[in-house]
């Protein structure tokens, strides 16, 4: 099936009206701020209206990723799946009266909300503090975990303290 390139803003409101799907993706080189992306971030988008008259924006992305791994220091593949509902909104005052179920996101001066940057900012979200390789794959056996905790000399130049930072930001 050919895959499009999907828009990297919309308006929400008028995709809500018009109950707009769309299936494709977005190119890695596209994505700034995640860092060891091994892939398009594949995604699928659909805008509707629930009963409460609320716009949604429902979202099912996954990418492919190279992480560090903290047993061995080995790179490792990951697959990253995203999967989220969003109620746009104007304001911080907006977003506190949206059930729990939505997340916010925040509508731009053109009406617009910024698709990249909303699953940019759910996969430094979803990607684990401290990732390690499956035990059967990694270089540093169970066996050898037993014997203490990785040095604090280490932590301060663990690649993921850029990553913990990034998410810090959003
Ligand atoms: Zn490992």
């Amino acid at each position: 099936m050919m895959q499009n390139k999907l828009p990297l803003t919309i308006d929400p409101i008028k995709a809500a009206q018009k109950k707009l799907d769309y299936v494709g993706y977005y190119p890695a080189k596209s994505v700034a701020r995640v860092e060891s992306i091994k892939s398009d971030i594949e995604c699928s988008l659909s805008f509707d209206y629930d009963e409460q008259k609320l716009c949604v924006v429902t979202i099912d992305a996954k990418v492919t990723l190279e992480l560090i791994c903290q047993r061995c220091f080995k790179p490792f593949i990951t697959e990253v799946h995203v999967m989220n509902k969003f109620s746009p909104v104007k304001s911080d005052a907006q977003a506190e009266t949206l059930p729990d179920y939505y997340e916010p996101v925040l509508i731009n001066e053109f009406g617009e909300i910024d698709i990249l940057a909303l699953l940019e900012d759910e996969i430094i979200l979803s990607l684990p503090i401290a990732p390690v390789h499956d035990s059967k794959h990694c270089e540093v056996s169970e066996a050898d975990m037993v014997f203490g905790e990785i040095p604090a000399e280490n932590e301060k130049t663990n690649p993921f303290a850029i990553l913990d930072s990034l998410k810090n930001k959003g």
